[in-house]
């Protein structure tokens, strides 16, 4: 009779994956009860790797809530800042005093990591820089974190989110970003809420222990949006985002309600591959009727063009050189790019213009 008498579990480096060895071995009759009932206690204990066998790698990550950990990082924005009695103006203040301000912090059972931006930046002025620096932080500090809050300003939030979800490929933890409307020391602030869930969604996991919401996300105002389908709406309303073409990802009330099917979750686990080449020729031209070539309208170096409806442009407008791709349609809610439904589109087609 055949038993296994040795069970190694190997570490690949990097890759937080184990493999199970069996090693088998002749067993006299006598030992073969005593080492039967050793081998189903072991499989008991690793009935996780066992029940997936079926692949060469098996993926263990179990986390209990002791060692579940948040990175906050603070990039600026009206979330971190505090009125000057003098003035009147809005500055931006430490880190410290937004912890001072939301007590409620100390709540969590969990640890909770800061990480500041020195100086706080105004979103206004993020760039693919500073986009690289939280790619950077995230990448670094991966292993040690269940997942990721960014506070930031609101004005650009979806540039980054959007930006984030591409550079950081094959993520496979949470990466929330938030901001507020009205600065954390003020009495109505939004920032508190925003802050504490996201903190809860970036920390929520299913029971096997995989995070629920393994995305580049914003959550603002009860919702959670995924990160490169949300677009400032509003400046003044507390409800400033909004998910064009794709549904909230999760709805925050009494409880969060959790959008499984739309949430993203990578099929096979993969290691995070963080991207810090970017492409800075892109702008988005509006094509508008009467649009001039002559006065810059249509500049080739650039790449990508917001045309009309469901993506035609005029023919004539550029020419179809000039006109680089791909062509985003002007209507928000057009689910998708009809490149070859109208005339059009297919003689751009043909130019290799769309
Ligand atoms: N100017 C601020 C910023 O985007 C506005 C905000 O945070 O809402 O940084």
């Amino acid at each position: 009779m055949t038993f296994c008498d040795k069970i190694q579990i190997h570490s690949i480096k990097g890759r937080n994956m184990y493999i199970l060895r069996l090693t088998y071995s002749r067993f006299s009759k006598q030992r073969d009860i005593n080492t039967g009932i050793v081998f189903i206690t072991l499989c008991y204990y690793f009935r996780d790797i066992l029940l997936s066998l079926h692949g060469n790698y098996v993926r263990i990550e179990r986390m209990s809530p002791n060692n579940t950990s948040v990175l906050l990082i603070y990039t600026g924005g009206t979330i971190g800042m505090i009125e000057n009695a003098e003035t009147g103006a809005l500055e931006s203040f430490n880190f410290e005093h937004l912890q001072k301000h939301v007590p409620e912090l100390q709540n969590f059972t969990f640890r909770i990591d800061t990480y500041q931006f020195d100086p706080p930046m105004d979103s206004s002025d993020m760039d693919p820089d500073a986009w690289r620096k939280l790619v950077r932080i995230i990448s670094d500090n991966y292993n040690q974190y269940t997942g990721f809050v960014i506070l930031h300003g609101t004005d650009t939030m979806a540039y980054t989110a959007s930006a984030l979800s591409f550079m950081l490929e094959g993520l496979n933890k949470p990466v929330i970003l938030t901001g507020s409307q009205l600065p954390i020391g003020v009495l109505r602030t939004d920032g508190k809420e925003n802050l504490l869930t996201s903190i809860e969604i970036a920390t929520a996991r299913h029971p096997n222990g995989r995070p629920i919401v393994p995305e580049v996300c914003i959550f603002f105002e009860n919702h959670l949006t995924r990160g490169n389908r949300t677009t400032k709406i509003n400046a003044e309303n507390f409800n400033a985002f909004r998910s064009y073409n794709y549904p909230v990802l999760a709805s925050a009330g009494i409880h969060i309600k959790y959008n499984n099917v739309q949430i993203h979750t990578e099929k096979v686990q993969r290691e995070l591959q963080p991207h810090y080449l970017l492409d800075t020729n892109i702008a988005i031209l509006k094509l508008f009727p009467g649009i001039q070539e002559k006065r810059g309208g249509c500049h080739s170096r650039y790449k990508g063009t917001e045309s009309c409806g469901a993506g035609n442009l005029r023919f004539g407008q550029c020419s179809a050189e000039r006109v680089v791709s791909p062509s985003s349609a002007q209507c928000l809610r057009t689910r998708h790019y009809h490149c070859k439904r109208y005339p059009m589109q297919r003689r751009y087609g043909r130019n290799g213009a769309l």
